[in-house]
This record gives structure tokens, sequence and C-alpha cells, in this order.
């Protein structure tokens, strides 16, 4: 096991994740950039590193400097949260390089899951169920209109190097699609500087349902259960819960074997979610995420493991301790990511805390890293916090939610805690009736109209 890693992240994950290297006996290394000099992070570990200027290029995602933070601290792995350097594939085999563990999977699984084209192939490979679409990159429009005929319309054309909903567009029937590939290629080729794109039927009424895995790169695999992401907005997740309301025991038991032996298959070093669209009782995969997701805690609460502590003691060479029949799922749990945005146009309201109280009592988790004084940076994203909250039932955790939120008081800079406070009194919402459409629907019909 290790004596001492580096947080190569900020914000709460980073927080997160120095809470369970301190639990585990660990020292802590943070790295911050200039603009972060004093995040709470960097307050509570044990030694800090400043990478540089503001930007991530110059700061979380300088891969020199990191490296060099590791060799002036002696930090022996580094944990990469979500974001950033997560899913960098040669940043992982760099450190490898230089003999500094990488608190994630191999390189080589990053990469493959990195490229979605890869990964769907890699996917049908394991006996994954995929949605329908083209079986490699989409170059020429003709190819794109045999394809999109084959699978029926509408489809979406979807960026092979795809993260945070860009470089997806719908074409709803032929005429639409030329266009739906060449705009989605220049979106691509501008975030991700690789224009490669695929194709994929479009669902009309799915829900996100992921699988949350653990594997120990020794031949071990569990699952720990789905969580339902289906409230999104711009394709990005605003609430997620565990267990889904949609889906019954035989049907999770199901594809959490089908995800876990998989993985066992793949031979998978640590924590990793496999994302799905749900729709008329099928399964069909869309992507795999290599990392620690943001709405990890909602299983933690139901699952009672914690899975950054998994991580670190995957890293360090400890055989998965985790078997499938210890994992019992008990209540429900919800997140809700307080962003620091307006409400409902969603605009960044970066700026100065002024008064901080978060909501507390039984079955309620804050995972955040401001407080009362502190300035949220413009640079960054506009995550203030989660607030995730378990119940018994689903209805006692969104009585909680309710309250929770109630309780809960940022002041000085805009948030969307007043969205959240319509969404839990919604009976939509509280029916468990809602699709990945359901939130933009809502918007659009004026659902937030009277929220402050
Ligand atoms: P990203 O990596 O950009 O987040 P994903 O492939 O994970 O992209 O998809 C993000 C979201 O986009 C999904 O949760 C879903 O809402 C929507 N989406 C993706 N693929 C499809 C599809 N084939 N049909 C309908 N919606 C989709």
């Amino acid at each position: 096991m290790f004596d001492k890693i580096l947080i190569a992240n900020r914000g709460e994950i980073a927080l997160r994740i120095l809470r369970a290297a301190k639990e585990l006996g660990i020292a802590t290394v943070a790295v911050h950039s200039t603009a972060d000099a004093d995040a709470m992070h960097v307050k509570l570990a044990d030694e800090s590193v400043c990478l540089g200027p503001p930007a991530a290029r110059d700061s979380y995602l300088n891969i020199p400097a990191i490296l060099a933070a590791c060799e002036i601290t002696g930090a022996e792995a580094v944990h990469p949260g979500y974001g950033f350097l997560s899913e960098n594939a040669r940043f992982a085999e760099i450190l490898g390089d230089h003999g500094i563990g990488f608190i994630g999977p191999s390189a080589e699984h990053i990469r493959i899951m990195g490229d979605k084209i890869e990964a769907k192939k890699t996917a049908l490979r394991l006996g994954i169920p995929c949605v329908p679409g083209s079986e490699g990159a989409i170059t020429e429009d003709a190819e794109g209109l045999r394809v999109a005929k084959e699978i029926g319309y509408p489809v979406l054309v979807k960026a092979a190097a795809g993260g945070g909903g860009r470089g997806m567009k719908v074409a709803l029937t032929a005429d639409d699609l030329p266009n739906a590939l060449a705009a989605a290629r220049s979106e691509a080729k501008a975030a991700f500087g690789d224009d490669s794109v695929y194709l994929e039927k479009y669902l009309q009424k799915p829900r996100h349902i992921e699988i949350q895995i653990l594997g120990d790169g020794q031949g071990r695999a569990v699952h720990l259960g789905e969580r339902d992401c289906s409230l999104q907005r711009r394709h990005q997740k605003v609430w997620e819960e565990s267990p889904s309301p949609a889906l019954n025991d035989a049907d999770r038991a199901r594809i959490g074997e089908i995800c876990a032996s998989a993985m066992r298959d793949l031979n998978y070093s640590g924590a990793g979610t496999i994302e799905f669209l749900y729709e008329d009782g099928a399964f069909y995969f869309i992507e795999m995420n290599t990392r620690i997701q943001v709405e990890h805690p909602v299983t933690e609460m139901i699952t009672g493991f914690d899975l950054v502590n998994e991580q670190i003691k995957i890293a360090g060479g400890s055989p998965l301790s985790i078997k499938q029949e210890d994992i019992v799922f008990r209540g429900h749990a919800i997140e809700c990511r307080i962003n620091a945005e307006h409400p409902t146009t969603f605009r960044p309201s970066p700026g100065k805390i002024t008064y901080y109280h978060p909501p507390g009592g039984l079955g309620v988790r804050v995972d955040s890293a401001v407080y009362a004084g502190y300035t949220i940076p413009p640079y960054y994203d506009s995550l203030v916090g989660k607030l995730i909250v378990h119940g018994r039932t689903r209805t006692e955790t969104l009585m909680r939610l309710r309250r929770a939120l109630d309780e809960f008081i940022i002041d000085g800079i805009e948030t969307t805690l007043p969205l959240y406070r319509t969404l839990v009194r919604n009976t939509d919402i509280q029916n468990g009736d809602y699709d990945i459409h359901w939130l933009e629907k809502f918007l659009a019909a004026g659902g937030g109209d009277h929220i402050a």
C-alpha cells in the first residue's frame, strides 16, 4: 500500500479523495493553481504544491509540473479524480515510466474506452448489448445515408472522442443527415481535435442507466448496482438516483452480471462505469467511463462501500476484498449537483460566497469544498457541491431531500438550488416517471419560469 499519494484535482473531488486517503492512513499532497491557493483541499492536505497559473492547461493539465510535484514530495501514486487528466492514457503511461502509480485502470483500457468506436466494438465482443449503429467511423455522406437507412431514422451523429455531450447532432430524416454530419465533425474537431464521428439510432424516450463496477486487474470484478441519471440538460446529468425507479431486481441482476463478467474478461482494474440507455425493457451500451464519477456517492449510500478507498487499495495491488454476495442494496439515494449558475438560464455565477449553511441530519451528505468567504474562481466548472440524501424508501428520500434543500443556504452567488426545490415537488419526478428528455421539455414548457 502507498504511504503518500498526490491528488491531481481540485474542488469537491479533491477533498473526497483526501478524506479516503486519510482514513487509510495515507499522507496526501494537494496540487493547485495560483487561483486556488485558498481552496479547502489545499488547506486540508499534508503538503501542497502550486502547479502554475489559473488556466487548466498551465496547472491541472500540466503533466511536467505534476511529475515534478510527485518528485519533490515523494508521492508514490496519483489519484486523478474526474475530468482533467483522469482519462488521459498518456498521463497514466508517463507516470508509469517514472515509477509512479496511477490510481485508475491501465493506459490500454483508458485508451480503448476513450475512443467510443473502439469502446463499442469491445463492448460487443464482451457480450454487452449496444445501440444499433455504424460499425466504425463515417467519413462519407453516402455511407452515412446507407447506414442510417438500415437502422432507421431518427439517427444521432456522435463524436468518437466525445464527452460532456459535445459533438452530438440528431438527424430526423435523410435530408438532415449531411448537415448533422458536418456540424458534429466541426464541433468534435474544435472540442477534441479529432473529427471522427459515428452513427447511432436515436432513442426517443430512454432512461440513462449506468452500472458501477470494480475490478482488481487480477481476474476479479463485481458490480454495485445502477444509477439512474435520466434527468439531464444538454446531455449533462442534473439528478442521479439509485436504485432506478424503472428497474426490477431481475433486470438489475442481469445487466449487473453482464457488466461484471465483461470486466473479468477484460481483466479491468479499478472503478468504472458502464453507461446504458434503457428503453422498453432493453439495455443499450453507450460508453464506459474509466474513472470515479461525480455521482458515485449515491452508490456508496446504498451499498455502504467507499469507492475511492477501494480504488486506492486496488491501485496499491490489493486483491478485491468485496465479493458480489457482500453487496446488498439498502434503501434509496438521490444526488443533486448544486452549480454556481442561474437556476433557469444556467448562466455561470462565480464570485464570493458571503454566507454558507449546509443541511444536516439523518441520511444527509454534502460533498463540497466551499465555505463562507470563499470565492468561486471563474476558470473551472461550476459545481459548488453535491447534496446526497439517503432514506429507507424512495418516498422517504424525496421528503428528506425536500427538507434538506429547504435548509441549504448559499448567499452571494446564484445557484441551482431553486431548480431542485421545484423538481423535488414535481409529480412526474415523485412518480419516477421521467426519461432523458423530460427536463428539457419541462424547462422549454416554462416549468422553471416562476423560479427565483
Ligand atoms: P458524452 O460522453 O458526451 O456524455 P454519451 O454517449 O455518454 O456522451 O451520451 C450522453 C447522453 O446523450 C446520454 O445520457 C443520452 O442522454 C444522450 N444520448 C447518447 N446516445 C444517445 C442515443 N443513441 N439516443 C438518444 N440519446 C442519446
